[in-house]
């Protein structure tokens, strides 16, 4: 008892320790806070804009912004978050892990948002992957310029992008149309009716709805224009809408499962002072300092000892919000790919066999028939492990969700169809009904993504020991 009391007592003291003047701003501040992620092929210019929105919005000045543009480049990264995100966790870093998914944080009157990065190279597709899927809005960058607005869409990686984040469940895109300032572009109305209509048809076959799932935005990040404020009628006479960040502003207020069970995939960990700090977004439910949580899979008690993002510290992580959480009662080796914050009563299942809808987009050529024993990586949220199907149980009909033909012996691209899967280890997953963001994934072979699925079944769970 004594053990137990002192133990608390160190808790109390390390809690009052903390820095707690800004919760009652946070009370005050009844903001929402919406995660955004920049997607669109290499070079449309996701980090330009990017930046160009932390230097508008105030967040960092412009010579800091190319000190890390050219360190970015220095390093070869890809975008200038990365030489940020380095200097800005430079303390946190030299004791732990190496950070994934960079994000930056500015704010409107309206909004506090968070930008995660989302690289647009070939190889990155896994960390989009994880970028994306905490994102609430994804910001479509294409290029306008003559011939790049064509290679980005013609076996590159903008409609791919777009099919993963609606996938992910991205529910909502603005395609910034940008370079709009390029002399082969001059800010023309005939190119930009051109790409918007071309990129209409590409989302409406990836199933955003033209009605309501997303909006176009014309802009330059090189110049500014129509990023933080309307493009003037000099320069686009015939702009009908609102800039960018104005757009975001104006997006009607996020869905949130606040009465749903506390999970928060990680995306990443590491330690300060002794205590192990994880980072990740409150996918539903919500967290409390000295709650006591799970850690699954594992099953590992902790107790939440600091909840805080860039600007304040917080008592309650409410849904949506991206923390860094204190944890007591866990070393950083025992967080690995893949874990995830639970609440306890309301367990996250655990399992290594599913059944799941997959949608086949880009079998390889050499392997253009999906039958059971077919064999591929298994990415969810922030977990990676093989798999291999099991069966194949009916095709499915993709616009009525029915059944078609029951155990077909194979499928083709195109095909959507139920099959189970057995994964090699135990993944944290959720059946599409109770949390659809637990229950998405992609299905990727030699740095391709193959298919998209989500879990319908999470079957039996595996049994774990406390
Ligand atoms: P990312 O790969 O999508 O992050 O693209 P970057 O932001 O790195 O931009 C790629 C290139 O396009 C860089 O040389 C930028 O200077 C250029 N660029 C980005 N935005 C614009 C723009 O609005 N107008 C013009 N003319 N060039 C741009």
């Amino acid at each position: 008892d004594d053990i137990e009391e002192e133990e608390t007592d160190e808790i109390t003291k390390k809690i009052e320790a903390l820095p707690i003047q800004d919760v009652s701003d946070f009370k005050e501040d009844q903001r929402e806070h919406v995660n955004i992620v920049f997607i669109g092929h290499v070079d449309a210019g996701k980090s330009t804009i990017s930046g160009r929105i932390m230097v508008l919005t105030g967040q960092i000045d412009s010579h800091t912004l190319a000190k890390y543009e050219r360190e970015a480049k220095e390093n070869h990264r890809e975008s200038w978050l990365y030489a940020f995100v380095m200097d800005t966790n430079e303390e946190e870093r030299a004791k732990g892990k190496t950070v994934e998914v960079g994000r930056a944080h500015f704010e409107t009157e309206k909004r506090r948002y968070t930008i995660l990065d989302a690289p647009g190279h070939k190889n990155y597709v896994p960390n989009m992957i994880s970028g994306a899927a905490q994102a609430d809005v994804g910001i479509l960058v294409v290029s306008s310029k003559k011939g790049e607005f064509e290679a980005g869409v013609d076996g590159g990686q903008t409609i791919e992008h777009a099919r993963l984040a609606k996938m992910i469940g991205i529910k909502h895109l603005i395609v910034l149309v940008n370079k709009m300032d390029e002399p082969t572009v001059n800010w023309s109305k005939a190119r930009y009716d051109e790409i918007c209509e071309k990129i209409t048809g590409h989302l409406k076959k990836c199933g955003f709805n033209p009605k309501k799932d997303f909006q176009f935005v014309p802009g330059s990040g090189y110049t500014s224009a129509n990023i933080k404020d309307t493009v003037s009628k000099e320069l686009c006479p015939w702009n009908t809408g609102v800039s960018l960040i104005e757009t975001l502003d104006l997006l009607p207020q996020f869905e949130r499962n606040e009465s749903g069970a506390l999970r928060v995939p990680i995306i990443d960990s590491f330690k300060d002072r002794g205590i192990v700090h994880v980072m990740g977004k409150v996918e539903s439910g919500s967290i409390t300092l000295g709650q006591q949580i799970f850690i699954m899979p594992g099953k590992t008690k902790v107790e939440v000892l600091s909840l805080s993002n860039e600007s304040c510290n917080f008592r309650t992580g409410r849904t949506g919000e991206n923390l860094r959480i204190g944890l007591k009662g866990i070393d950083d080796e025992q967080i690995r790919q893949g874990s995830i914050l639970s609440e306890i009563v309301r367990q996250v299942p655990v399992v290594t066999e599913i059944e799941a809808i997959i949608v086949l987009i880009d079998l390889p050529k050499d392997k253009q028939l999906f039958t059971a024993d077919y064999e591929a990586m298994f990415h969810a949220h922030t977990a990676v492990e093989e798999c291999k199907i099991k069966s194949l149980i009916a095709t499915i009909d993709m616009k009525t969700g029915n059944e078609l033909k029951q155990k077909p012996t194979f499928a083709r691209n195109g095909e959507s169809i139920k099959a189970r899967v057995v994964l090699s280890r135990a993944v944290c997953l959720e059946e599409f009904t109770s949390n659809p963001q637990l229950s998405r994934f992609t299905l990727r072979q030699s740095n391709k993504t193959i298919a998209f699925g989500k879990v319908v079944n999470v079957g039996k769970k595996v049994k774990e020991q406390l």
